[in-house]
């Protein structure tokens, strides 16, 4: 019967995901030694970028602070009151970017625009400080007379590839995202926001340059309950990497990075490292590489680079499904979305996706698709075939095809969230953080999928158990949790850290 032959491909093409403790073992030996690699040199396959930022925070920390985020199509101002109690009240505003202004000519209508969308956030949530501004200005004395404790210090997060020289100088070395102004390209973009900040002699210092995982390692450690700092921030969202505390002695590439050793604040004996991990074994010694994923990178935007974040990520787990979809679609021994009457008398079956079908197109399957049938525990998998009908249109799928994509989607985001544990164990066992403290090791995580897939970190934890170093025992002191506002909150508290080391 065709359900057999359906359900066994399926466990086929599921197989074909399968990264087994051994493969999870081989992958973390790999991973430690890029990690390595990375700290030694400028250039390696993970980055490794210093982030300057030297201390983690306690949940102690007070005050009132600035953030702003220039992701892709939106930009964020907000105001964060740090309470010192692991607790912070935040006030935030977004305005799209205008699309003429992601292409201008001159850097300065970019940044001019953000400075003006700070101004009006601090004439509407904070009048005082604004009050007090216009009244000095009115007297001439400027910027310059602000009171030190009246201004703010900013931080601002900028999701874009920097070289980072300092807490607050890293000058852009390309756009993304559909931005492109040839004038920013190896400028520091804090000293071009400074610059129009002050055109209009707002009390606001940007005090730091944040990258999105630092913040969410910085958020995860102030809210987070345990006596130590967070260990490890981890975006697993449209793309993946992690930002971990390392220890400076080990971060030898800085001695050869041209700094000059006073502007390195050695008083904690740590900094933070941003991983960059997407791109851990570009060159593919140990990842999977099945022949949907060799599809997937020869046909993508950027071939052989972020290979890791390529079988980890939201952008790309949805491609990875559909392309295994297609496959047994394709295959005319395969009965996956076909129409049973007209396939009687007929060896090609009739499919039942419409032609212009998303699952056609590169891309067509959003990751959430992972997240809804992982989740689907209604009779018949009828959620799974509604969506199947609606959104990606297959009319009048069977209980038997929803459940063999079910059963690969499944393949697809366990092999995503095994991969996702040896970087995390990668982290944990190079640092040593099992063994150096008696207690909790804590990671924060943010992203779409580790939020909303379900069992993800069920997963991780599966796998983190079966890495010989860390094992059950240490697997429970392995403590994960949401780190939200990172962008936010995380960024006050950079700024926060900056102030300190000046
Ligand atoms: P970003 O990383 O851009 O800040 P998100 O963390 O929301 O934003 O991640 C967006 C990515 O997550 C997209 O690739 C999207 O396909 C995927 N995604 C969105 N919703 C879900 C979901 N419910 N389950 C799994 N992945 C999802």
């Amino acid at each position: 019967p065709r359900s057999m032959g359906l359900a066994s491909a399926a466990e086929r093409v599921a197989a074909e995901f399968e990264y087994s403790k051994e493969d999870v073992n081989r992958g973390v030996q790999a991973f430690i030694e890029q990690m390595d690699e990375g700290l030694g040199k400028v250039g390696a396959t993970m980055s490794q970028i210093p982030t300057y930022v030297t201390a983690v925070p306690n949940g102690t920390e007070k005050g009132l602070y600035m953030a702003v985020d220039l992701g892709g199509t939106n930009f964020r101002v907000c105001s964060i009151q740090l309470h010192g109690n692991s607790t912070f009240s935040l006030t935030q505003s977004k305005v799209a970017i205008p699309k003429d202004l992601m292409v201008a000519k001159t850097s300065h209508e970019l940044f001019s625009f953000l400075a003006k969308q700070i101004e009006l956030f601090l004439k509407t949530h904070h009048g005082e400080h604004y009050q007090s501004h216009t009244e000095r200005k009115a007297s001439m004395i400027g910027l310059g007379g602000y009171k030190d404790e009246e201004i703010f210090s900013l931080g601002f997060t900028f999701s874009f590839p920097v070289q980072q020289y300092g807490i607050n100088k890293g000058t852009l070395i390309r756009w993304t995202k559909g931005f492109d102004i040839h004038d920013t390209v190896g400028k520091d973009v804090c000293a071009l926001l400074q610059k129009e900040i002050d055109a209009l002699s707002l009390p606001v210092r940007v005090a730091a340059l944040v990258n999105d995982t630092v913040g969410t390692l910085m958020a995860r450690s102030y809210t987070s309950p345990g006596k130590t700092g967070t260990l490890l921030g981890a975006i697993f969202g449209t793309g993946t990497n992690g930002a971990y505390v390392e220890k400076l002695g080990k971060v030898t590439k800085l001695k050869n990075m041209g700094k000059e050793a006073g502007e390195i604040d050695e008083s904690t004996g740590e900094m933070i490292v941003n991983t960059e991990w997407g791109s851990f074994d570009n060159h593919m010694s140990v990842l999977p590489d099945t022949p949907y994923d060799k599809d997937l990178d020869r046909e993508s935007v950027n071939p052989g680079i972020q290979m890791f974040e390529k079988r980890v990520s939201g952008m790309f787990l949805g491609e990875i499904l559909r392309r295994a979809i297609i496959a047994l679609v394709n295959d005319p021994s395969v009965p996956l979305f076909s129409d049973e009457d007209s396939s009687r008398n007929d060896v090609h079956s009739t499919t039942i996706i419409h032609p212009s079908s998303p699952l056609y197109q590169q891309w067509g399957l959003d990751t959430s698709f992972l997240s809804i049938t992982s989740g689907d525990s209604s009779s018949g998998l009828k959620v799974t075939r509604q969506t199947l009908d609606v959104d990606y249109g297959v009319s009048a799928a069977s209980a038997e095809d929803a459940e063999a994509v079910r059963l690969i989607a499944a393949a697809v985001g366990k092999r995503a969230a095994r991969l996702s544990a040896v970087a995390i164990a990668a982290v944990v066992i190079s640092t040593d953080s099992l063994a150096r403290t008696g207690d909790d090791v804590d990671i924060g995580v943010d992203g779409s999928l580790v939020e909303f897939y379900p069992n993800f970190e069920d997963y991780i934890r599966e796998a983190l158990r079966d890495i010989p170093q860390i094992g059950p025992q240490g697997e429970k002191r392995i403590r994960i949790g949401i780190a939200k506002d990172g962008s936010g909150v995380g960024a006050a508290l950079i700024a926060l850290v900056a102030d300190k080391a000046m």
